[in-house]
């Protein structure tokens, strides 16, 4: 939702946020690959209130022992419990402070803060039993800690505190603590869970909507809502970035201009909204122009497309540029308004150059804006290519010579 409208999901159909987001999310659990982005997120996101929770534990833990110690040391189970919950708390305030926190912290919590919070039940148990009634403050506390403060999933963090608070229920029984205390206890106990329960449950699906929401944002404001490419923005971005890149690596790039030919005379045949059906066509059809991450193509504006190739020769760029024309051209799209073709083609402008300090991203789009119009100029429905020898003729962004009037 923005501003209480919901997102333009078809925008992005692929997008396996989308996807989720359409899903009521009932079982608070997203497909594998999500879940553990959202996990990561929430972790790093919670990162501080993670620390400081662990901290002030393992300080309470210290704490207790020093006070035990000081009013002899108890023996036997009381002891082990102490030693077992002293050292738990320590190791997970060491790892939410060290520098394995990312990758460690959630897979240690899961199992040692479920086994830490059962015996700090039963102890809290035996200690009112034994008279000290104030260690029941801290119950409320360790049902409330798993599902607000450590970063665990609401399952997780529900199974923590139901089995907390059985092993209270039991411990108070064994220990023989008085009965109305007991039961006072336990049902504060039971409405202190049923209502984290219930706030956890709630954060934890707007926790959820908001991160797919979030990423869906981001895809929407990088994509195309005609065609689902990539925006121009995100064009200019990848360029920028991958062109100090190029320049330190000595590497080419090709940039690709892609326009189709007399789409004017198409609208004007057949209407804008089969225009707007042609251009998706056309769209889906160029994305194999893109090998891998370092690639990218771009709707430019109107029918005109945009790609950039990281590191390939001259060959290998015409080569993938003539790919692409023929598959345009093999879709078989009807244009009865072209003066050159039965069916809807492509020209292609292609400009292959190796970065340096003395070139820009804006020549090597010129350059490539140049080479279209010599595609168009030999007759459309073809690629033309522009070299590193061309580039001497860009002067201030103007070319001195029309180079394809030479070499059709
Ligand atoms: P050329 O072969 O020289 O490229 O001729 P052309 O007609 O393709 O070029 P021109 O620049 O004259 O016209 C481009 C047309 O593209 C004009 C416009 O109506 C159409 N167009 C631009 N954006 C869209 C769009 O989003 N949807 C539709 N349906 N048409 C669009
Ligand atoms: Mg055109
Ligand atoms: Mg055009």
């Amino acid at each position: 939702m923005i501003n209480g409208a919901p997102l333009n999901l078809a925008a992005v159909p692929d997008s396996p946020h989308a996807v989720e987001l359409q899903r009521a999310q009932q079982d608070l659990r997203f497909s594998p690959e999500l879940e553990a982005e959202y996990l990561r997120i929430r972790l790093l996101d919670s990162r501080l209130v993670i620390r400081v929770t662990c901290a002030l534990a393992a300080v309470l833990a210290v704490a207790r022992g020093v006070e035990q110690t000081a009013t002899g040391f108890p023996v036997g189970g009381p002891a082990i419990a102490l030693a077992l919950v002293t050292i738990a708390s320590v190791l997970l305030a060491s790892l939410a402070w060290s520098s394995a926190f990312e990758r460690l912290f959630l897979p240690f919590a899961r199992l040692i803060v479920p086994i830490r919070n059962v015996v700090v039940a039963g102890c809290i148990a035996a200690a009112a039993a034994d008279g000290q009634r104030e260690m029941l403050m801290f119950l409320p506390v360790l049902l409330f800690g798993p599902f607000f403060f450590l970063g665990l999933s609401y399952r997780t963090a529900l199974l923590t505190s139901m089995l907390t608070a059985a092993s209270f229920v039991v411990h108070a029984a064994l220990s023989g603590l008085a009965l109305p205390v007991a039961l006072r206890s336990i049902a504060f106990l039971l409405i202190a869970l049923a209502g984290c329960a219930v706030a956890a449950r709630h954060l934890e699906r707007l926790s959820r909507t908001s991160f797919l929401e979030t990423r869906l944002i981001s895809q929407l404001a990088q994509h195309d809502t005609l065609t689902g490419t990539k925006n121009r923005r995100v064009f200019d971005e990848h360029l920028a970035r991958l062109w100090p890149q190029a320049v330190a690596e000595r590497r080419t790039i090709a940039i690709l201009l892609l326009d189709v030919d007399h789409f004017k005379a198409y609208n004007d045949y057949y209407g804008h909204q089969a225009g707007d059906g042609c251009l998706r066509q056309i769209a889906e059809c160029l994305q194999s122009i893109v090998r891998g991450p370092l690639d990218v193509l771009s709707r430019y504006g109107g029918e005109e497309f945009v790609a950039m190739l990281f590191d390939v020769n001259i060959g290998q760029a015409m080569a993938i540029a003539d790919r692409v024309r023929r598959s345009v051209h093999e879709l078989g799209i009807e244009h009865r308004g072209s003066r050159t073709s039965a069916t809807i083609t492509i020209s292609i402008g292609v400009a292959v150059i190796e970065p340096s300090a003395a070139r820009t991203p804006r020549g090597a789009l010129q350059l490539a804006d140049q080479a279209l119009y010599a595609a168009k100029v030999s007759g459309r429905n073809c690629v033309r290519v522009m070299n590193e020898a061309d580039y001497g003729m860009l002067v201030t962004g103007v070319f001195t010579k029309q180079p394809w009037a030479e070499k059709p």
